[in-house]
């Protein structure tokens, strides 16, 4: 099934472990439809641990993730993926040019679009100092990018993709600057609409403009609610 404006996303006693680590134990939380959900916390609370849960990159070790009734496990998780717009807190950029780099979601992205979106997250720069410019090779082996960069890579991708509804943050913003975040916020609000939103921070300035927050302590679930009621 395809995330849409009543699709139900369901932890039940869900928890995870790092070998004898035990973490997130008896974890239970609902989304809904086009919700934005920021999760905060440490370093060190379970953030990443939790994104990476609810995007399948992490199998539960008890309890059931369930996507509107179904078991996420017995549902098909190369289709769950399909849905959504993940960008990990240290975006990976594979080797291969800049142009595929960024339409790593969208193959059929019209070069306008790519430009554009390249304009957007501030990445006219590298691109101008690039030999091939789109077509030059970038990633593993090839030019290395700086961590500031890859975010910008991975913001980029979401900016292209209009068909997917789960946008899954974790940090996107972690390696910019306070003011390059800013100014990059205002763009990105609107790509957040119609969409459900699960956005880990540290950076506060973000909680008002999400429906609903996730507090994690110590890798546990402390609060849930709504930001002016924490
Ligand atoms: P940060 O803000 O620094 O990104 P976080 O809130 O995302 O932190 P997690 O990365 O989810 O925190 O880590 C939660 C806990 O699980 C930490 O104690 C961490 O050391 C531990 N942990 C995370 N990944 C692993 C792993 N692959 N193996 C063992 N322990 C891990
Ligand atoms: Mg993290």
């Amino acid at each position: 099934p395809t995330w849409s404006a009543d699709s139900v996303l369901e932890l039940n006693n869900v928890g995870m472990a790092y070998g004898q680590k035990e973490i997130l134990a008896g974890t239970n939380l609902k989304f809904k439809g086009y919700q934005k959900v920021g999760i905060i916390g440490m370093s060190g609370s379970g953030k990443s641990t939790l994104i990476n849960l609810l995007s399948g990159f992490l199998p539960a070790k008890e309890g059931q993730i369930k996507l509107a009734g179904q078991e996420v496990a017995n549902f098909d998780q190369a289709d769950w993926k399909k849905q959504l717009l993940y960008i990990p807190q240290n975006p990976y950029v594979f080797e291969g040019s800049l142009r595929e780099n960024l339409t790593f979601y969208t193959p059929n992205a019209s070069e306008a679009d790519i430009l554009e979106a390249i304009k957007v997250v501030g990445l006219d720069e590298l691109l101008a100092e690039l030999p091939q410019g789109l077509e030059t090779k970038i990633g593993n082996g090839a030019r290395a990018l700086s961590g500031g960069q890859a975010q910008r890579i991975a913001l980029a991708r979401a900016f292209l993709d209009k068909q997917r509804r789960v946008m899954i943050f974790d940090e996107p913003t972690a390696h910019l600057d306070i003011e390059t975040e800013l100014e990059l916020k205002e763009k990105m609000l609107p790509l957040m609409a119609n969409r459900l939103v699960l956005f880990a921070t540290h950076r506060l300035h973000w909680l008002n403009q999400m429906d609903l927050v996730v507090v994690l302590n110590e890798g546990q679930v402390v609060e849930v609610g709504p930001y002016a009621e924490l």
